[in-house]
């Protein structure tokens, strides 16, 4: 049991070494030179030093209102610890389940030939556009409807934005993304288990994390900062920092609720431009 509790309270550290987690170092730094290239492009001088300065502030990373940042990030860590991953098993029971439920209720898989690279591309693809698809459906629900409103403003209470504002959700919204990746993971790599059973690999697991990998280097962390980076023209097809914090701000609230692409708000009429630079204040509407 010790062992259980020494990795609730340490593994969070481990984030920093995982590149499956946003806080990653090499996603933190990459963050922290597009920041600096931003922010000398608005001043129109670079200040290495000023700028090296305000990021050590203490005032910033431990502001009453990022502390419940890494309270929640510590809580909801020992959560799936001790709760979710021993209720619900790893990511690849479900796998199983669906691949040999296909298999006894379908039989064998129709022989599709594809070669190994096509299959991969696929699965990568179909995983990347249904993973981002149901984060945006749950992100729309939580703020349709009042039940859910009530455990998503949370995240939306925060009124000062650090990459670390990621972790600060309602234990139960975490505990809704835990099953909605459970479900979107399990269900796709248990039919492509079953359509292409010889061929499929590890690697083609391991390949989910390239689109997660690009983004992640593309400033994902400046979504919660006070960095204003817009994409431009991009924004058609890619939510930029600027359009997240748009969605976190008092003044715009019920907008570009997507993850990684920003057609689904598109389709619901749900996108804002971050087209000029504004002047944001961030928490829930009084
Ligand atoms: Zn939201
Ligand atoms: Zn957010």
């Amino acid at each position: 049991m010790d062992v259980i509790f020494v990795d609730i309270l340490t593994s969070p550290a481990g984030f920093f070494f995982d590149s499956a987690k946003r806080v990653y170092w090499l996603y933190l730094l990459s963050a922290l030179l597009i920041a600096s290239f931003v922010v000398a492009r608005q001043l129109g001088v670079w200040r290495p030093l000023e700028q090296l300065k305000s990021l050590f502030d203490y005032r910033y990373w431990f502001s009453q209102s990022t502390l419940l940042d890494y309270f929640l990030l510590f809580f909801n860590n020992g959560m799936r610890i001790l709760l979710l991953v021993p209720l619900f098993g790893s990511h690849l029971a479900l796998t199983i389940l669906v691949g040999s439920f296909l298999q006894d209720s379908l039989g064998d898989a129709p022989d599709l030939e594809m070669s190994w690279l096509a299959i991969a591309l696929l699965f990568t693809s179909v995983f990347f556009l249904v993973e981002d698809l149901s984060r945006f459906l749950l992100h729309y629900c939580m703020h349709r409807f009042d039940f859910l409103w009530r455990f998503h403003q949370t995240h939306h209470s925060a009124t000062v934005l650090t990459p670390f504002t990621l972790f600060r959700v309602h234990p139960v919204e975490h505990i809704l993304y835990f099953m909605r990746g459970l479900l979107v993971f399990g269900v796709i790599s248990g039919i492509f288990i079953w359509l292409f059973s010889g061929k499929l690999t590890g690697l083609q697991v391991l390949g989910v994390d390239a689109f997660g990998f690009v983004f992640n280097m593309l400033a994902a962390n400046l979504r919660h900062s006070h960095i204003w980076l817009s994409f431009g023209r991009f924004e058609s097809i890619f939510i930029s920092p600027a359009q997240h914090q748009l969605h976190h701000s008092k003044e715009h609230g019920f907008s570009n609720l997507g993850s990684v692409l920003s057609i689904w708000d598109g389709w619901l009429g749900t996108r804002t431009y971050a087209s000029k630079r504004e002047k944001l204040q961030f928490g829930l509407k009084s």
